[in-house]
C-alpha cells in the first residue's frame, strides 16, 4: 500500500523520491547532528511548492510520520524520522531581492549563506543566524536570533509574509492581511503549522560591518561578563554580538602557544558607520588585555560565515537553553564555574543579547513571548568523537542545572533539546492557549508533530 503510494508520488513530483532501495539513501537520510540515526521510508527532495503539497498529502493519507527540513540544523533531529516521510527543502533555495520594496524572498530550504549572499549584493541584510549553513526556515519559525537582532528585531519580526502548505494540503499566504492568525503563529511557533515554501522578509541597509572576535584571559572573564551585561543594556543598537566561552582554534591571529587554551571570547558586530566601529568597541579594550583579536571592517556575510568551520556537519550535538531577564552576579558566577570547562573546540556557550528592537514588539504581537528577556543563553555541546558523548552531555547538563534556577522558566525553542518538551508551555507563556487554538484550526490531527510540539 505504502509502496504503491510511493510509486504514485514519484510520478507526481518534479523532485526526487529517495527510498531505502535507492542509491543516495544513506546520504539523504542523514542530518547535521550525527547522533541522530533514523531511517525514513521516503525522503522527498521537493523542487517546488507543488511537490510539497503532494508529499504532505501522501504522508497524511498513509498516516505516516512527517518530518520537514531545510538547513537540517535541528539539534534534536526533528528533520528526520523512522519509517515516515521527510520533506527535504534543500532543492528550494532561491532568493529574490526586491530593492525598491526593501524586501527579499527566500524559498523554504534556503540557508542564511544563500540569503546573505543575495541581499549583500544590494547592500541589504536582515537578522539571521551567526552560522551561514543554518536554514532560514527553522531559524525564522522559532524566532531567529543573530548579530542584527538588537537593531532590527528577531528574524521573525522581519517576516512580511509566508507561503504555507497546511496539513490538509492547501496552499495559503500568511501575512498581516491574509490568514493573520497563521501569520502570528508562524512567528515563533516553530514548524507546527505547515510547510513554509517561501519567506518574504523586510531587509535593511547593512553591507559591511566592523567586528570579529576578541579573546580575553579566563581570569578577566568575570570583568568582561559583568561589563557586557551593564553596557549592552543601553549600548547603541547598531552593536550586536555576544560573549562566549571558547577554546582557541588554530587560527593565525591567535598566538600559536595559546591554541587549545580556553578563553572568554567577545564576538562583536558593529553595523553602524564603519569609521565609528573602533570607538564603539573601545570600551572592551579598556577593560582588560586582549590576547588575540581579529577585528576589522568586513562584508556582513563574511562575519556570518566566519565560524562555520568550527561546526561542520557530522558533529554530535546536545544543547540546552534559557532566557535570562536579569543576568545576576550569581548567574555570572555559575558561568565562571562551568564555562571554562568547555570540553572541545567545537563546543561553546553564547549569551545573546535580545533587547533593543526585540523588546519593542509586544509579547502578544507574535508567538515569540519572551519580549522582556535581555539575554538568550545557549550551552551548545558539539563534539566530533562519539566516545565523548557522555562527558559532553554531562558538561551541558551540569552547566544547565547550575544556571537554570537563575534564569526564566522558558528557553528559546530553537536552542532546546528533545528532552525539553515539558518546557514548551513555559516558553510561550500567555501565548500558549492561542497557539493551541490556531493549531486546532490548521493541524487538528497534529500531522506536524516532529518539532517542539504544540499539541492541538
Ligand atoms: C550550528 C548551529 C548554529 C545555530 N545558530 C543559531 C543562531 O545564530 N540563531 C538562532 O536563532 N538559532 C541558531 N541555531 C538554532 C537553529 O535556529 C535551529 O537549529 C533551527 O531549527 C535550524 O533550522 P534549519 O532550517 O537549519 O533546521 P531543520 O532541521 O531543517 O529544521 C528544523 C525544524 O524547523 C522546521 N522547519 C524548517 N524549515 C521549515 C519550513 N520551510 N517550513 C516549515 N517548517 C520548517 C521543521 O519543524 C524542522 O524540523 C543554530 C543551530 C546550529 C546547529
Amino acid at each position: 500500500m505504502v509502496q504503491s503510494g510511493i510509486n504514485q508520488l514519484r510520478e507526481q513530483v518534479r523532485g526526487a523520491v529517495i527510498t531505502p532501495d535507492d542509491e543516495g539513501y544513506e546520504q539523504a537520510r542523514r542530518v547535521y547532528n550525527a547522533m541522530i540515526d533514523r531511517r525514513p521510508a521516503a525522503v522527498v527532495r521537493c523542487a517546488n511548492a507543488g511537490d510539497v503539497v503532494a508529499a504532505v498529502n501522501f504522508a497524511r493519507e498513509h498516516q505516516l510520520d512527517l518530518a520537514v527540513r531545510g538547513g537540517e540544523h535541528s539539534v534534536p533531529g526533528f528533520g528526520t524520522c523512522d519509517g515516515g516521510v521527510v520533506i527535504d527543502l534543500l532543492g528550494m533555495r532561491g532568493v529574490r531581492v526586491d530593492p525598491a520594496a526593501g524586501t527579499a524572498r527566500a524559498e523554504g530550504g534556503a540557508t542564511w549563506g544563500d540569503f546573505n549572499a543575495a541581499t549583500h549584493a544590494f547592500g541589504l541584510a536582515t537578522t539571521g543566524g551567526i552560522i551561514s549553513t543554518t536554514g532560514v526556515g527553522g531559524l525564522t519559525l522559532g524566532g531567529g536570533i543573530g548579530y542584527l537582532a538588537r537593531g532590527y528585531g528577531l528574524s521573525c519580526d522581519n517576516l512580511v509574509s509566508a507561503d504555507v502548505v497546511t496539513a490538509d494540503g492547501r496552499f495559503l499566504v500568511a501575512s498581516e492581511k491574509e490568514n493573520d492568525d497563521l501569520f502570528w503563529a508562524l512567528r515563533g511557533g516553530g514548524g507546527n503549522f505547515g510547510v513554509v515554501t517561501s519567506f518574504e522578509f523586510r531587509v535593511h541597509p547593512v553591507k559591511d560591518i566592523y567586528g570579529g572576535p576578541m579573546f580575553f584571559e579566563l581570569r578577566d572573564a568575570g570583568t568582561v561578563l559583568r561589563f557586557f551585561r551593564d553596557f549592552i543594556a543601553d549600548a547603541p543598537e547598531e552593536l550586536g554580538g555576544f560573549p562566549a566561552f571558547q577554546i582557541a582554534p588554530p587560527l593565525p591571529f591567535i598566538p600559536e602557544d595559546r591554541h587549545g587554551d580556553t578563553f572568554l571570547a567577545m564576538v562583536a558586530c558593529w553595523a553602524g558607520p564603519l569609521d565609528q566601529g573602533p570607538r564603539a568597541l573601545q570600551p572592551f579594550h579598556d577593560l582588560a588585555p586582549v590576547v588575540a583579536e581579529h577585528l576589522g571592517p568586513m562584508p556582513y556575510p563574511a562575519l556570518n560565515s566566519a565560524f562555520d568551520a568550527l561546526v561542520p556537519p557530522g558533529l554530535q550535538h546536545y544543547w540546552k537553553a534559557n532566557f535570562v531577564t536579569e543576568l545576576t552576579d550569581e548567574a555570572i558566577d555559575a558561568h565562571l564555574e562551568h564555562g571554562p570547562k568547555v570540553p572541545v573546540v567545537n563546543s561553546t556557550v553564547h549569551i545573546y543579547p535580545i533587547n533593543g528592537a526585540c523588546h519593542r514588539v509586544a509579547p502578544d504581537a507574535t508567538a515569540f513571548a519572551y519580549r522582556d528577556a535581555n539575554f538568550a543563553t545557549v550551552i551548545a555541546g558539539m563534539w566530533p568523537d562519539p566516545t565523548q558523548n557522555q562527558a559532553s552531555i554531562s558538561w551541558v547538563r551540569d552547566y544547565y542545572d547550575a544556571t537554570a534556577p537563575l534564569s526564566e522558566a522558558g528557553g528559546y525553542i530553537n536552542f532546546m533539546a528533545d528532552d525539553d518538551q515539558d518546557r514548551i508551555k513555559a516558553n510561550y507563556r500567555g501565548n500558549y492557549e492561542r497557539l493551541v487554538a490556531i493549531k486546532r484550526t490548521y493541524d487538528p490531527d497534529n500531522l506536524f508533530h516532529l518539532n517542539q510540539n504544540i499539541r492541538p
